[in-house]
């Protein structure tokens, strides 16, 4: 180009860009480094500050602060399309419900109309989980390119697409790990992760909360970009080990739940193929599909109970921003593929090598950009097939019964109200009967509430209420079962102990409804013995390495209100722990774990040790003079062994081929004449999962408080060997000196759900030894 057309070419862009404008800073001129180098991570102040740089200079980027993460920093969403889609953003979004209901839409006329104004609407969301760094520093290289890029493919993209990013889903977790890794570079304690929960209840937990909706980040998700903008595509973006594959995109393994629509599961094949064909027409090694990752459970997935496609990509991970070398023969292994051979799903291994940041960062924009390229060109697919797939969903399926009825009147408020609220807060339409009604030879009142299920979120409502029954995988005919990935139940009813009952037809008129109600609340009365002046003084167990169980703990504490003090390792090496507590509370942990710790050296003294002898000798002395403890799952070994108990775990060491829960809901019996038992009743349901057991009881004067469920105990999901279990006591007091320990062999609160359970748990801080 000569000077002169230069000029003018300048002065043209010039004329058309707003006067505010200024150029677009790169990375390397806000941060300092080139996003993805070597031991450099920026943490969540830097990012946000760099987000409202783009924000300021780029007419193609806005960005809005949603609220406020678990420990106040913005959540923030960027809004990333051309000037042009900006300029009518709102009529954009309206189109989009409309294709998104198809009760709103008048007829073919107006369909065409809508299909032809719509654009792709794509969430991209990053670094959820915060030790897999690549993600959240990817979020600002990706929204740079598409902030500044006038390649003709960025371009397509900014017309046909509407890109939601969330740079980070866990904010909070993304400020911490950046900090702790770059105070700690050039230290022997570089590329370590800190030691604590990285989401501060539900650490690693944080995404499988898409049907439970705990957390504020989710809740802000859900209800501020999820049910706003009704995405057809949903990219989460992971990281996963070092020895594998470089990258997976789907297909996702079988099984995929049956309520996800088969136009679901074809175009997010489609698309995950897509990316992976792109990612390998460019050269790059290690790209596998069809592997590793299932489709199971909703509480990965909310999109694909919304109409839209969840695309997951996980890349391998370095030591956070330090590269790593690994071998070539350590590249092995996988499930479903093997990484060291090329196969259909994994045409082009990686060799091995140095792996490091920048390798992670190109990676995951590569797929990210991929995957809005498809979007872009096939727009006018994205959106019919969203909409067909919600006219499938509003004339409902052959398979669901014509509605589901939830009795207004039932004991259980806490659970009711914890069901109703997760089906409101997922966009489900839940009625009233205004006039009683008779179905199935049953009478129901005006109040009960009626979730017809002929309506666009239908199938949320049907995988969480009814009863899984996961497929029987084998790994050939004849051969040994697959073994779930995932967890495999979330039947609600069950866990929330509520009655939902199916109905099949409306032998007749359905009755009269009112409109849908709103988002319900939630709240759980504790019992009146936790609760006043009176109430015992309890601690909850805190380790350097705190598992997320014992956060989940917290959690439903802080939410209902129960005083209780953190006890961590030192407090209970210094011993009298009578003075200050009445009852000690030890979430999931090995006996290991609470004694040793972290081992010294692998990370700086003060995460290192555990309690130590000393502690232990402090857990003896306060049972033995009047104190209480509550161990659930692994952390009853440490109990058992201390006060020699006359227990055993009856599924210890059994081989994986014969006994195997990943995640299911129970049957549990328990014992009516005891004091434990008295709130739950004489049976409900329990969450049985990898470090759940049942015990043998060799000490006549232990109390067995509840049994698993005799012959196949499972009322929803997936068991291997029930026979290990069947019958097998699952909670256990036991009197020692003058105090008293109560076993937990399953987990009273699985993820903030169990709400059958809670009572067992309160119960048991509240009681007194018996004595
Ligand atoms: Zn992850």
């Amino acid at each position: 180009m000569t000077q002169r057309l230069l000029l003018t070419a300048l002065l043209a862009v010039a004329a058309s860009t707003p006067a505010a404008a200024q150029r677009v800073p790169t990375p390397l001129e806000h941060f300092g480094f080139e996003i993805g180098a070597d031991r450099k991570l920026a943490n969540w102040t830097q990012l946000t500050a760099y987000y409202e740089a783009l924000a300021r200079t780029s007419p193609r980027v806005t960005v809005d602060t949603l609220g406020l993460s678990t420990k106040g920093l913005p959540f923030v969403m960027l809004t990333i399309t051309s000037p042009e889609n900006h300029a009518r953003l709102d009529e954009l979004r309206e189109v989009q419900s409309k294709l998104a209901d198809p009760r709103k839409v008048s007829g073919p006329e107006e369909l065409e109309r809508l299909l032809d104004q719509g654009r792709t609407i794509v969430l991209i969301t990053h670094h959820i989980h915060s030790t897999e760094v690549g993600s959240g520093q990817a979020a600002a290289r990706l929204a740079y390119e598409l902030a500044s890029s006038n390649e003709p493919r960025i371009l397509e993209i900014l017309d046909n697409v509407i890109l939601l990013q969330i740079p980070s889903l866990n904010p909070d977790g993304t400020q911490w790990v950046s900090d702790w890794y770059m105070h700690h570079v050039g230290t022997p304690f570089e590329g370590t992760a800190p030691p604590w929960l990285y989401h501060f209840y539900v650490g690693h937990d944080n995404n499988r909360d898409w049907y439970a909706f705990t957390q504020v980040e989710t809740q802000l998700t859900v209800e501020k970009v999820h049910n706003v903008w009704h995405p057809q595509i949903v990219h989460d973006i992971h990281q996963m080990g070092g020895n594998g594959a470089r990258i997976f995109a789907p297909p996702f393994i079988d099984p995929v739940e049956p309520n996800v629509d088969p136009a679901i599961v074809a175009a997010l094949n489609q698309l995950g193929s897509y990316m992976a064909a792109e990612l390998i027409a460019q050269g790059k090694q290690g790209v596998v599909i069809n592997a590793i990752y299932d489709a199971w459970t909703p509480a990965r997935a909310y999109q694909h109970y919304h109409g839209g496609v969840r695309i997951l990509t996980e890349t391998a991970s370095a030591r956070l921003a330090t590269p790593v070398e690994v071998p070539p023969e350590r590249v092995r292994g996988g499930r479903e593929y093997d990484a060291s051979q090329a196969s259909w799903k994994h045409p082009l291994p990686w060799k091995g090598g140095t792996w490091r940041l920048s390798d992670i960062v190109e990676y995951q924009t590569s797929g990210a950009l991929a995957l809005l390229v498809n979007a872009a060109k096939n727009r006018r697919f994205w959106l019919e097939n969203f909409y067909r797939i919600n006219e499938r969903a509003v004339r409902g399926w052959p398979e669901w019964p014509a509605a589901w009825v939830i009795p207004a009147d039932q004991a259980n408020e806490s659970g009711l109200a914890y069901v109703l609220r997760i089906l409101t807060m997922g966009a489900v339409e839940v009625h009233r009967a205004t006039e009683a009604f008779r179905v199935g030879g049953r009478q129901f009142p005006a109040g009960t509430y009626v979730i017809p299920m002929q309506q666009p979120y239908a199938s949320f409502a049907q995988a969480l209420l009814e009863v899984q029954e996961y497929p029987d995988l084998r790994e050939y005919p004849g051969g040994p079962p697959k073994r779930p990935y995932d967890v495999t139940a979330h039947t609600l009813p069950l866990l929330m102990n509520v009655e939902a009952v199916p109905v099949e037809s409306w032998e007749g008129v359905p009755p009269p409804l009112s409109e849908p109600i709103p988002v319900q609340s939630f709240r759980f009365t504790l019992p009146e013995a936790l609760r006043g002046a009176r109430a015992p003084r309890i601690a909850l167990y805190k380790s350097a390495g705190e598992p997320m169980e014992a956060g989940w703990t917290r959690w439903i504490f802080d939410q209902h209100g129960l005083r209780y003090d953190t006890l961590k390792e030192a407090r209970v090496r210094a011993g009298n722990l009578n003075r200050d507590y009445d009852v000690i509370l030890f979430q999931s942990q090995s006996a290991n774990a609470i004694r040793r710790g972290y081992p010294e050296g692998s990370l700086p003294r003060e995460y290192t040790g555990g309690i130590g002898e000393a502690g232990v000798q402090a857990l003896r002395s306060f049972v033995e003079a009047g104190g209480r403890i509550v161990a659930v799952e692994e952390a009853t070994e440490l109990f058992i062994e201390l006060f020699g108990l006359g227990v055993k775990n009856a599924v210890e060491g059994l081989p994986r081929q014969e006994f195997y829960v990943p995640g299911s809901i129970l049957r549990l019996d328990l014992d009516t004449s005891h004091p434990l038992a008295r709130s739950v009743g004489a049976s409900t349901h329990a969450w049985f999962w990898g470090s759940s057991r049942a015990f043998e009881v060799t000490d006549p004067a232990i109390r067995v408080v509840a049994r698993y469920g005799e012959g196949n105990p499972a009322a929803s999901g997936w068991i291997l060997g029930p026979e290990a279990i069947a019958g097998k006591p699952a909670l256990l007091e036991a009197r020692v000196g003058r105090g008293s320990v109560v076993l937990f062999g399953f987990q009273p609160n699985y993820r903030g759900q169990s709400v059958a359970t809670w009572p067992l748990l309160f119960d048991a801080l509240a009681g007194a030894p018996t004595s």
